[in-house]
Order: C-alpha cells, then structure tokens, then sequence
C-alpha cells in the first residue's frame, strides 16, 4: 500500500532504564545509530526526571525528537506531583502520549485523557491518543469500546486542530506480551478509527489525524505490520530500549 506521509515511531519508555548513567547510554546510543538524517520522524519518551539529561544528549536536531509520556492539564498551581505542559514545552518536548492503557489501569478517565489532550494541542504540541482493547469478543463489543474511546478523547476538540493528534491502536493483549495483531487486525482497526473521524468531521479532516499501532512491535514484524496493516508508524515499548532494535524497527519501514 502506498505510503503518502512519513512514518512516525515513537519510543516509549515507560519507567526504564533504572539509572540517568543507563538512560544517557540509550540515548547516546540512538544519537549515533540515527545519525542526522533518516526518512521517518523518530520519537523517545523517556521518563520524566531524564527527559533534561536525553535532550542535552540528542541536541536540538531533527533526528531524534523529545515525546512526555504523560502531562497534567493545568499550567501551574498546588498539584503536588504532577508535570504541566508548559515545564515540558520548556524542556523540549513536541509528542505527548496520552491515555497510555497503564495509565488507564491506574485509573485515569476518559474525561481526564480528553482534558490532557486539549491542552495539549491547545500548547501546540502533539497528543498522541492511546486507545485499544482489553480482549477481543465473537460479537464484536471490543469496536463499541475503541468507539467510546475515541470519541470521549477528541470531545469538544475541532477540526482545526486535527494535524496535532495522532491515534496510537494499542491492543492491551498486545502490549509486552511478544504477541502483536495481526496485519489484518491492525487495517481493521486503522479503517474503524478512520470511519469515526469521518463521522465527526468529515472524511479530509480525518486523514489529518495520524493512526500508529502498538503492542509487541519489534524489528521482525514491523515491515509487515506497517505495509498491511496501513498504518503511519508504530509505538514501540520494549523495543525501544534496544537502540540497535530500535533503530532496526524505523530502518526495516523507511527502506522496505
Ligand atoms: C506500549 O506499552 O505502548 C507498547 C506498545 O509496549 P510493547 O511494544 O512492549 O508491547
């Protein structure tokens, strides 16, 4: 299928390595297996409290660009704790995930996850819409859920800013466990996704929005998940603490 946009690959981190040493040693790493110029626009997610040591690491090249794996929707006041989008906007960072399934599981809302993407994008930064089912069902109550999903997310949200939300499909039966949807999985969601944006704003509109998969991508399916399955680009979890895998995964879907 042809491709008209570049692939996105966004790494998330989660809450490894276990060390700044270790987290300045992957992007080092990544810095000089990407070196300055390749065809896909390249994402890490790095746990807060690194993001300062990997951007001096990264420098303000285009080659490897600075993501947040989440973000509170205020701008400053008394929440102990929490990161607002301005401190990471400060640091450098363009994509926001949001709406990460084990952020969910920790018992973030829909209503929640739609406040952090409309600051978000309201900031001009990226929000990247985690959504995707527990497990999957003869008759079909999984689509309903991914439905509900979406639309809570982009509630209130227009057209307009369209452009800065990407949709990552996230299989949580997927996620870590070494078994990714199927190509044909991936296209049917990928086109169920894009028939709800249609409905919401159009059918142009929707194709503003890009649709990533995720869930046990690795350098060995990527190829296929991203041809057949249709999709922008992918976010990675564990493999992106392999720089060499990593770097595999983007290069096996520029230069297929
Ligand atoms: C994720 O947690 O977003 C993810 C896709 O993880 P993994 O690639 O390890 O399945």
């Amino acid at each position: 299928m042809k491709k008209v946009r570049q692939p996105l690959v966004i790494g998330n981190w989660k809450m490894h390595p276990t060390s700044l040493v270790l987290a300045t040693k992957l992007a080092r790493e990544l810095k000089k297996k990407f070196g300055q110029r390749h065809d896909a626009t390249v994402v890490v997610a790095p746990p807060f409290v690194y993001i300062e040591s990997v951007r001096a690491l990264l420098g303000s090249g285009k080659s490897v660009i600075l993501g947040a794996q989440d973000a509170f929707p205020a701008n400053d006041g008394s929440y102990t704790s929490q990161i607002s989008i301005p401190m990471l906007q400060d640091l450098g960072v363009r994509y926001v995930i949001l709406g990460h399934s084990e952020r969910r599981a920790l018992g973030e809302t829909d209503a929640e996850i739609n406040k952090k993407l409309t600051a978000t994008i309201k900031a001009g930064l990226v929000g990247v819409l985690c959504v995707g089912e527990q497990a999957r069902d003869a008759g079909g109550h999984y689509l309903s859920f991914i439905e509900e999903q979406v639309r809570h997310a982009l509630k209130g949200i227009s057209k307009s800013k369209l452009e800065a939300i990407t949709i990552a499909y996230e299989p949580l039966w997927a996620i870590g466990t070494g078994t990714n949807a199927t190509p044909a999985d991936v296209h049917e969601i990928k086109l169920f996704i894009e028939r709800i944006l249609t409905d919401m704003y159009g059918r142009t509109n929707a194709q503003r929005v890009r649709i990533l998969y995720g869930g046990s991508v690795n350098s060995k399916n990527a190829q296929e998940l991203y041809s057949e399955g249709a999709v922008d680009g992918f976010l990675v979890g564990g493999a992106s603490l392999k720089a060499e895998e990593f770097v595999s995964i983007v290069h096996r879907i520029t230069h297929s």
